[in-house]
């Protein structure tokens, strides 16, 4: 669908000025409390609305709307029921998909061309798991028992889900969460980042249009230390599926003890891109900056390592930094900018520290000193050459535009520096020679390696991280199990004893 709006100049029909609200068990309400927060563009630091900050008395009422549901009328529908009011979201979301990107440019200052870029890839994420929701089966199964037995397995909704996200891509986030909870028939209480919070209520507007039923989706504003942390210890909670900071991560590991909730983790990654010298270097230097550069770098997958190997190095990380000084900065809503700022001043401060540890420690800055607009939180496109694997910018997540250069000269020595991080998300190897190729991929400890493509996400193939990326997988059937839970059932046939 191609739309006519004019993003630049319009207002957002979501943003009327009225206070936004909560949605717990069909109502949009204010917090208890009456407390609330502002959500600021980061492009121009223009406010965009107030919304609520939740607290504990919020959440027990969303908890209770959801058990209401889950034990109610949602539990209760078919699955062929569950499917259709999903593709009726997938419907209603293609329809206003410019909408919901435009709010997320708006909150977090992605570019306008890169949010509008994931309708095909967001709507289709619905429809998998709509049909998945009509493929939930377990097995039956001859026994070892004495005497005549009947077992099976029964695949079960794991019940009230908890879905805590980040800023840096909500619609996203959002179908990444949903999708596979309501396949499986859970209902969920969802709670964004407070500085990107509009893109969950407008997407539960949406869910409410496909007549998604009271109590199935309940969408929570609030800080993540309040809110998100009172979610994880909830013993009305039966699962937390998480995506964000490694650190949180841990916190809500933790927290979920109490209850013992089951959790899903998709976490922090620092990606190795790794080139020989048979790939197209010039299409592959650009795909590398194009990578690591999305979104500012504020994606988990970004192409923040770029290992080369010795004989190309000099003349590819020209072709990097060439790459890296086209990419236009600037306004989110202009649809030919490459890079937005950052999502908060606060995120500006941290990347920028990371910089300066870059050139304090040694690395040669190859880009990213040339000024930046007064207003924003923009950093530019950053490229340091001769990175060594010891220094900050190698070892810890940055989250924005630095890409960080390596040279290697063999296989082995290469793979060394690659896995040795405490990060195992996605990666990939740049070559035609097929044998290598799957040599460096299954040797990378990550959940998944592109060939000659980087972070190929796809609702067929499951993504998730290894070691401290996380914890599960989200996508594929892997993604619908993580909300199911299984239950064996044995029934003995007949009056003979079985012991
Ligand atoms: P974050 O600080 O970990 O926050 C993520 C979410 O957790 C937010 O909703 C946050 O709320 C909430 N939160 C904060 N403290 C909490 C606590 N103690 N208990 C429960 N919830 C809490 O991460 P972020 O800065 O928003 O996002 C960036 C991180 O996400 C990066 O590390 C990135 O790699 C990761 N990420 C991973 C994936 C993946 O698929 N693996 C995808 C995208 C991003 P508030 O914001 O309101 O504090
Ligand atoms: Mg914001």
């Amino acid at each position: 669908m191609t739309s006519e709006i004019d993003f630049a100049n319009a207002t957002h029909p979501f943003l009327d000025g009225a206070p936004k609200r909560m949605l717990i068990g069909g109502q949009w309400v204010a917090a208890a409390s009456g407390k609330t927060f502002e959500t600021r563009n980061p492009a121009t630091g223009e406010l965009l609305a107030v919304v609520p900050e939740g607290d504990r008395e919020d959440i027990d009422r969303a908890v209770a709307a959801a058990r209401a549901a889950f034990e109610g009328p949602w539990r209760r529908m078919k699955p062929d029921e569950r499917a259709a009011l999903m593709h009726a979201l997938a419907d209603v979301l293609d329809a206003h998909y410019d909408e919901l990107a435009w709010l997320d440019t708006l909150d977090m200052g992605s570019p306008i061309r890169h949010t509008r870029g994931s309708r095909r890839h967001l709507v289709g994420l619905m429809r998998y798991f709509a049909g998945q929701a009509t493929a939930i089966h377990g097995l039956t199964a001859e026994t070892s028992l004495n005497g005549d037995m009947f077992a099976a397995t029964l695949k079960e909704p794991v019940g009230v889900v908890g879905a805590i996200i980040p800023w840096n891509a909500s619609p996203g986030m959002m179908g990444l969460k949903l999708a596979p909870s309501l396949a499986a028939g859970c209902a969920v209480i969802l709670k964004p980042a407070e500085l990107a919070p509009l893109c969950a209520s407008y997407y539960a507007e949406l869910w409410q249009e496909a007549g998604g039923p009271p109590g199935s989706l309940n969408v929570l504003h609030g800080y993540g230390a309040d809110v998100g942390a009172a979610m994880a210890a909830h013993d009305g909670i039966d699962k937390i599926t998480f995506t964000g900071s490694t650190a949180v991560g841990k916190s809500i590991v933790q927290a979920a003890a109490g209850n013992l909730k089951k959790v899903t983790l998709e976490l922090g990654g620092k990606s190795p891109f790794i080139v020989f010298p048979d790939a197209d270097q010039d299409l592959v230097a650009r795909t590398a900056a194009a990578w690591c550069f999305v979104a500012s770098g504020q994606a988990c997958v970004a192409a923040s390592r770029v290992f080369v190997r010795a004989d190309i190095y000099d003349s590819f990380i020209e072709k990097v930094r060439d790459a890296a000084l086209q990419m236009r900065l600037g306004d989110p809503m202009d649809p030919h900018t490459d890079l937005g700022p950052l999502v908060s001043a606060q995120q500006k401060a941290r990347v920028s520290d990371h910089i300066r540890s870059g050139m304090e420690e040694g690395a040669r800055m190859l880009c990213g000193d040339e000024p930046v607009p007064d207003i924003g939180h923009y950093v530019r496109p950053t490229v340091f050459a001769d990175v060594d694997p010891d220094m900050r910018i190698a070892r810890e997540e940055i989250f924005g535009p630095v890409l960080s250069l390596f040279k290697f000269d063999d296989e082995e020595g290469l793979l060394r520096v690659v896995n040795d991080t405490p990060f195992g998300l996605s990666g990939s190897v740049w070559t035609h020679n097929l044998e290598r190729a799957l040599r460096v991929a299954r040797a990378i400890d990550a959940g998944q390696i592109g060939v000659n493509v980087h972070a190929p996400m796809s609702p067929q193939t499951p993504f998730g991280g290894n070691k401290q990326s996380g914890w599960g997988r989200e996508f594929a059937r892997n993604g619908l199990e993580e909300f199911l839970k299984i239950k064996a059932i044995t029934i003995k046939i007949g009056d003979k004893p079985s012991m």
